[in-house]
């Protein structure tokens, strides 16, 4: 019988000749998926993966969830787009739940696309709203790819520093290696001060992810958002809360910025709110989004195929209670991620998160890169059938963010693997002490 796939080194070298050179690298051999189910993606030759990555946090509720797909099946062969000008329900029903689920005040709902347009939107809204132009970010963000939303990305990679001429200050990240989370906070919390005291008049927003994906696995001290919050209500400026990574249920909570006790101005969200089917937003209160009085429509934003999936993904995360069932499985996770911290010392120098939002900081020496070990075991761990993520500024940082239906066993197994590939990244590191 012959296979319907061309193969992995056909793919990639289509992906080479067609696509523009610059199409991100991230495995050396990355794999061919053709099928996923729930926590498992197959390659062309049926070869099974436990993915604990997830698209980066999109596929919350499983790959292919039969659950969700075949309301969006349903919505499909019932009416599948239709403008804006004429009334649906699914947008509306959707907007309504996710009110339900917002924190404070916010209740109102702008439906887009892509997590890169629900920022550009709450940017342009805080704008709207304040009449002033400035923003604050943090280093190491990341908000997305558009010119706006790539102005306010702290993370090198993902900028292209020359032509972007936003009116963007960026301030320390509440973290550093060398100083307690509540230190690196205080030092943050200053750096904000600072900015604010000099051009608080100027700024509208300042946008942060409350648990930084791609910069690292970042979670600030607990008190951090608040004093923030604080001091940025003095001056009249905006919090938007980017949860495009961080949100439904993934860190335990319904939206990681609960975990501190603030309520933001406008919450963004997109990946995971569509489990693979895209569908983004930002939401506010009354009084901020009658600002956003033009332009106002979207071709697909809200569109009934991707607002009746949002329905089914919001119905999958309450019934299977997801944000309980991230919260005490990722603890299971987090203190194994701990125990081969204990065993491999020397190689893993940090490990941080919680729920399935969880990183563990490698580190290297003179002769191999902890980048180079982190890659080393990304692709040993991908051979032995796991996936796992990357990210960090030195893209050191192995990221776990399963779909959060794994089991404990999908954990124990990934575990015992990891332990082996750690032990050989180890050996590597030792044995690559630089000759005096
Ligand atoms: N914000 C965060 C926190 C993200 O992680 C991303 C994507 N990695 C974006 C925004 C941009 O989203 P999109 O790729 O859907 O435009």
């Amino acid at each position: 019988e012959q296979s319907p796939f061309i193969g992995r080194e056909a793919v990639a070298a289509k992906r080479k000749q067609y696509f523009y050179p610059c199409t991100a690298h991230f495995y050396r051999d990355a794999p061919q998926i053709v099928r996923g189910s729930m926590q498992y993606v197959y390659d062309e030759n049926g070869k099974e993966y436990t993915d604990f990555f997830a698209g980066v946090s999109v596929v919350a509720c499983g790959h292919c969830n039969p659950a969700i797909t075949a309301r969006t099946i349903e919505q499909l062969q019932q009416l599948q787009h239709t403008s804006t000008v004429y009334l649906t329900q699914p947008n509306v029903d959707l907007a309504e739940r996710l009110e339900a689920v917002l924190p404070g005040r916010l209740r109102r709902s702008f439906f887009v696309n892509s997590g890169s347009e629900a920022n550009e939107g709450a940017l342009l809204l805080a704008r709207m709203h304040t009449g002033r132009k400035g923003f604050i970010a943090l280093e190491s963000g990341l908000h997305g790819r558009t010119n706006l939303t790539m102005s306010v990305t702290g993370l090198q990679m993902w900028r292209t520093d020359k032509y972007l001429d936003e009116d963007v200050t960026f301030i320390e990240r509440p973290y550093h290696p060398e100083l307690s989370l509540e230190e690196a906070a205080a030092r943050s919390v200053q750096s904000l001060k600072r900015v604010l005291e000099e051009k608080g008049d100027s700024i509208a927003a300042m946008i942060v992810e409350p648990i930084q994906g791609n910069g690292g696995m970042i979670m600030p001290a607990p008190s951090y958002f608040r004093e923030v919050k604080t001091l940025l209500e003095q001056y009249g400026v905006l919090l938007i809360d980017d949860e495009i990574q961080t949100g439904y249920g993934r860190t335990g909570a319904m939206f990681a910025i609960e975990h501190f006790g603030v309520v933001p101005d406008i919450i963004s969200m997109a990946k995971a709110l569509g489990n693979g089917v895209p569908v983004a937003a930002f939401a506010t209160t009354d009084e901020i989004a009658a600002s956003l009085n033009r332009p106002s429509a979207s071709t697909f934003g809200g569109n009934p195929v991707s607002a009746a999936t949002a329905l089914a993904v919001l119905d999958y995360i309450e019934n299977e209670r997801l944000p309980e069932r991230a919260a005490e499985l990722g603890g299971h996770l987090k203190r194994g991620l701990q125990q081969l911290q204990a065993s491999y010392p020397a190689l893993i120098s940090d490990v941080r998160g919680t729920g399935f939002m969880l990183g563990a900081e490698l580190t290297g020496n003179a002769a191999v890169t902890a980048a180079e070990l982190t890659d080393d075991v990304l692709e040993e761990m991908k051979d032995r059938g796991y996936l796992i993520g990357k990210n960090g500024v030195n893209r050191n940082v192995l990221a776990f963010q399963p779909p959060l239906v794994v089991t404990a066993e999908n954990i124990e197994g990934m575990l015992t693997v990891l332990n082996d590939v750690l032990l050989q990244a180890s050996q590597k590191l030792s044995a690559a002490v630089p000759a005096e």
